[in-house]
């Protein structure tokens, strides 16, 4: 097997396997790994507290790849979508979100995207290549750099450090499931970002046959999208539904055997005049009956060019009302950093138009 070169790709146990067959202290893997992780430092020579041997050993390696920063705009509300570019000149996009409480990253696993979902801006490149976990994991660590630059905390009591990473940026994370798998377990681990398995959210389209072998791994959190309460409607607006329909969607989340206080976030995007009425509300509780599960509702955020309609405040408050009414709780994710393309479902690698 070849040995890897993105070092900074690798869980620690990966890493002590590969010192320990040059020669190094497990030790010295781990405080490599501290310094990779935890202070974002990618070169040998300003790495603290390594030995002289472990630091010509990483020395005697290729430079480690990094994504380059081609562009940061900042939206009113303090979110900043951060535009990344691959070695081999791809823009993939980032958003750092901050809140009072905390600071979430929202990553993405693709260039572009093959599940097309119909509301969805990255849906509409196709899928170029997935992500390595090397440039998923650079993606937190260019976040925090920015974050730690004087002067960037515009929100009060900001974290000034990433708190919460979110797979709901470009591209389907259980289409790249390895390295989606391998980079939250380099989040995981506590000498680096330290992000427990409730500090990550991946979240699917609803990739059946790869929900249950995600799950099995308890690396993060799952999120689910619904958006829809009839397989003719989820057809339309995500394809990959066609594959697996509403029924065999939820036999497969029933099928999990869920941990101690566990649950799945169902998120449930509203399309004016398609899926908010008052039956949509009574199916998609009957659908959501046994599950442990969160609703999440979401507004949509426009793209130029896209066929689909914000639903009003009014309609909105309406259809969550009929939730409460068949006994679901829910709550409402609001819509962040629309002013330059950064919310949910904008993301296109591309710069937004002033
Ligand atoms: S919503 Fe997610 S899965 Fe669907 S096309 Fe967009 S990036 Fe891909």
């Amino acid at each position: 097997m070849p040995e890897p070169t993105a070092l900074h790709g690798f869980p620690l146990s990966d890493l002590q396997r590969l010192f320990a067959r040059h020669g190094v202290p497990a030790h010295q893997a781990r405080l490599a790994f501290q310094a990779l992780h935890r202070h974002g430092i990618l070169e040998p020579e300003r790495m603290p507290a390594i030995s002289d041997k472990c630091r010509k050993f990483l020395r005697s390696w290729p430079p480690l790849p990094r994504l380059s920063l081609d562009a940061v705009h900042r939206a009113q509300d303090g979110t900043t979508k951060l535009r990344l570019k691959t070695l081999d000149g791809h823009m993939l996009e980032a958003v750092v979100i901050p809140a009072n409480r905390r600071t979430t990253l929202c990553v993405s696993s693709q260039i572009g995207c093959a599940a097309g979902c119909a509301f969805c801006h990255t849906g509409t490149m196709g899928l170029t290549r997935n992500l390595d976990a090397w440039e998923i994991i650079e993606q937190y660590r260019i976040a925090n750099e920015i974050l730690a630059a004087p002067g960037q905390s515009q929100v009060a009591n900001q974290k000034s450090r990433i708190t919460n990473v979110v797979f709901m940026g470009m591209g389907e994370p259980l289409h790249n499931l390895a390295s989606v798998v391998q980079a939250c377990r380099v989040l995981n681990e506590d000498l680096g970002a330290g992000l427990s398995r409730r500090h990550i959210v991946v979240s699917t389209a609803g990739v059946g046959d790869r929900i249950c072998s995600f799950w099995e791994q308890g690396v993060a959190s799952l999120a689910v999208s619904l958006h829809a309460t009839t397989d003719e409607l989820r057809g339309q607006l995500a394809p990959l539904s066609r594959r697996w329909n509403l029924a065999a969607l939820r036999e497969i989340l029933l099928s999990i055997p869920w941990r101690n206080r566990e649950s799945v976030t169902v998120a449930y995007l509203l399309l004016d005049g398609l899926n908010g009425t008052r039956d949509d509300a009574r199916r998609l509780a009957e659908w959501l009956k046994g599950l442990p599960a969160k609703l999440n509702l979401l507004e949509f955020n426009p793209y130029p060019g896209c066929r689909f309609r914000r639903t009003s405040p009014e309609k909105l408050a309406a259809f969550r009302q009929w939730l409460y009414e068949f006994g679901v709780f829910n709550t409402l994710r609001h819509s962040r950093g629309g002013d330059v393309l950064a919310a949910c479902g904008q993301l296109a690698g591309r710069a937004p138009s002033r």
